[in-house]
């Protein structure tokens, strides 16, 4: 089965993975409208060529048998084909009896328009703040964290800032080799390019190391108290930015009270890292790799977000943050906290609000002025009070409280670590309805299962975990009766007698921009220019030498008054940004479950695996030993690199098809 390059239309797309948000090119063959392959283009996007296998090979599920062609509706116990009318009827009629027992998933990777649609369904349909979305691993969007000490738990800089300013990076408890692939390729190129020192803190070996200057190993779980620690450390050799710390961030007292007892030797002994390793890292960090505090450098740090999601996991925020606070780090260029969430449109699921606490544009429900020009916007009510997260609603769900749900582009039954709980809280409801495009072991439960579409039937924007938005065009028609996410949606809520008058995608991120304060004044336009980073406020667009002639760069969104990328350069979305009081345990969580999301995963499965399993290439490089030993080998980028050389000449058309 092979197709020459000259019959291959090639569509502009976005990578449906990973948050790293890496262009792509949809290869179709005119005659048969199939995907052929998926290149990509030298100066396009920020990975400018670079794919990992996932990116390459991540399409061919789109043809599988298994996926699902026509909406089902359980009928005496068995799901049956059904029509769409059928299966709309069926869920317009039974939802509203629920109204007030009602809970929403929505779908990481589903998108901007999709999750924005789908909130609207649920806070003025289904009047409920019941929404949240599967962060991977069975968990809601997280309360606390960098948005106690921020306002935002956004990644403050952007991939190209750190990687062309940054003196030092700090990557902990990540296996960004796997988790976010072309984001470690590229970030160990700018290691050698610009001599940036790398610190790699990991409780096992991962491949970034072979890159760094200096590899350290905690006991598992202790991330929280290593920042702590170093940032005590820090502040006990006179290493903190006191003007900074003066004028931007309030609670420094505080802090120092609660670090006053903290020194490197009891640090060691809970973090299993040694004194002269500590030491080595607080200088580096504090000096930006330099050594000499006259003449530092700037600071990043990076990390999965899945790291927060154990018991107290806000506490590595606050680590990571009272680091950067402390040496000034935050709203400069080549600093900042990378706290990069996972899936491709993780970021805007919450800029999308689609968490039980906050609105589009990360307001909180139970602020009162966002609340009601929201409400006014929307012509709807909106509960003033957080609705339930995803694990209170599976609770709820389990104990009867919550006796519907409607879940889009999720598979907590699978992804959860605690599936046999997921699965019996979902069983116990009345009503399921599940969106997806295979019948997976969470659609298996649904009373209603309605078709999906893949990223290539469908046009619309994701944002990256560097809040890059961009767009991607619609490259084949739907396969089987399969509607996209957005179109059901537009389907339910006009049977439930709410108007919605969009006509397509752009309609819904039109009235995006109007909604979300930092989607203002973006259009699709800007979102396929060249060589931009930021171009919100016309006539103020922020250029960067690193993007000049980059194509489909996207847009990054900001809160800086002069489209600045890079967060929080003159103020906190709360203002003045807070520390927070020092907690040092001694009894350190079991980080097991976080690090198979964060350490443990395969470069060829993504989430679930819904997706990835049904590439049977993606599928025989998993199953392939050889490869997995050579990550173990510590060959890093290398693995890779291996396939991208290959995949390189696979896109240029120089190897036969596969
Ligand atoms: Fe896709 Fe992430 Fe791989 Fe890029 S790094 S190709 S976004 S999975």
């Amino acid at each position: 089965d092979t197709a020459r390059a000259w019959f291959l239309t090639h569509v502009p797309s976005v990578c449906s993975f990973c948050s790293v948000g890496c262009s792509m090119d949809i290869n179709v063959e005119q005659e048969t409208g199939r995907v052929k392959r998926i290149t990509s283009n030298q100066d396009t996007g920020f990975n400018n060529q670079l794919l990992c296998a996932r990116g390459f090979f991540g399409f061919e599920f789109i043809e599988s048998r298994e996926r699902l062609s026509s909406p089902l509706i359980r009928r005496d116990g068995e799901l049956v084909e059904a029509s769409w009318d059928e299966a709309i009827k069926e869920i317009a009629s039974r939802l509203p009896v629920y109204k007030g027992s009602f809970g929403a998933i929505a779908g990481a990777h589903c998108t901007n328009e999709e999750n924005y649609l789908f909130g609207k369904f649920v806070r003025g349909v289904m009047q409920t703040n019941n929404i949240d979305y599967d962060t991977g691993g069975g968990y809601g969007v997280p309360e606390k964290g960098l948005r106690d000490v921020f306002g935002s738990d956004a990644p403050t800089n952007s991939f190209l800032d750190v990687m062309e300013n940054a003196g030092s990076v700090l990557v902990i408890g990540s296996n960004l080799d796997v988790t976010h692939p072309v984001l470690a390729y590229k970030l160990q190129t700018a290691v050698r390019r610009h001599q940036i020192k790398l610190i790699v803190a990991s409780p096992r070996q991962v491949p970034l190391e072979q890159f760094a200057s200096k590899v350290i190993r905690y006991r598992e779980g202790s991330e929280a108290e290593l920042l702590q620690g170093i940032a005590a450390i820090i502040a006990s050799r006179s290493q903190v930015d006191d003007g900074y710390v003066s004028e931007r961030v309030e609670g420094y007292e505080e802090w120092l009270n609660s670090v006053s007892t903290i020194t490197p030797s009891n640090v060691s002994r809970i973090t299993g890292v040694s004194e002269v390793d500590l030491l080595e890292v607080a200088d580096i960090y504090a000096t930006g790799g330099t050594g000499d505090l006259n003449n530092k450098r700037p600071s990043a740090i990076f990390y999965s977000t899945s790291l927060t999601h154990q018991p107290n996991g806000e506490l590595v925020d606050y680590g990571a943050a009272a680091l950067a606070l402390l040496t000034g780090n935050i709203g400069v260029p080549g600093g900042g906290v990378m706290a990069l969430k996972m899936a491709n449109n993780s970021q805007g699921a919450v800029d999308m609000g689609c968490a039980p606490f906050l609105l589009p544009g990360e307001f909180r429900v139970d602020d009162d002025e966002a609340r009601s020009r929201l409400e006014s916007m929307w012509g709807v009510e909106i509960d003033p009070n957080p609705g339930m997260s995803l694990e209170q609603m599976i609770d709820a769900a389990l104990s009867g409280d919550l006796k519907a749900m409607y879940i889009m582009g999720a598979n907590p039954v699978e992804s959860s670590y605690d599936s046999d709980k997921v699965r019996a809280a979902l069983s116990n409801l009345s009503f399921l309805v599940v969106q997806d495009i295979f019948l997976t072991e969470t659609a298996k439960l649904a009373d209603v299962v309605l078709p999906a579409c893949s990223w290539a039937e469908k046009e619309g924007t994701y944002t990256s975990a560097e809040r890059r938005i961009q767009y991607l065009h619609k490259a084949i028609p739907a396969r089987g009766l399969s509607v996209a996410d957005w179109g059901v949606i537009t389907q339910i809520m006009q049977a439930m007698g709410y108007e919605v008058g969009y006509r397509n995608p752009k309609d819904i991120f039109a009235e995006i921009t109007r909604v979300v304060p930092r989607y203002s004044g973006i259009t699709i336009e800007d979102l396929e220019s060249e060589g931009k980073e930021i171009s919100r406020r016309p006539g103020k667009a922020y250029r960067s030498v690193a993007v000049d002639n980059i194509k489909r760069h996207g847009v990054i969104w900001t809160d800086a008054p002069d489209g600045n990328p890079i967060l929080y350069t003159q103020t906190f979305p709360i203002g003045k940004a807070k520390l927070m009081p020092v907690v040092m345990r001694t009894d350190l969580p079991d980080a097991a479950q976080v690090y198979k999301e964060t350490l443990e995963p395969s470069l060829y499965v993504q989430g679930t695996g819904t997706i990835t399993r049904r590439c049977p290439t993606l599928k025989s490089l998993h199953d392939n030993k050889a490869a997995d030993s050579s990550l173990e080998r510590g060959r890093g980028v290398g693995v890779v690199r291996g396939p991208h050389l290959e995949m390189s000449g696979y896109s240029t058309g120089q190897l036969t098809e596969i």
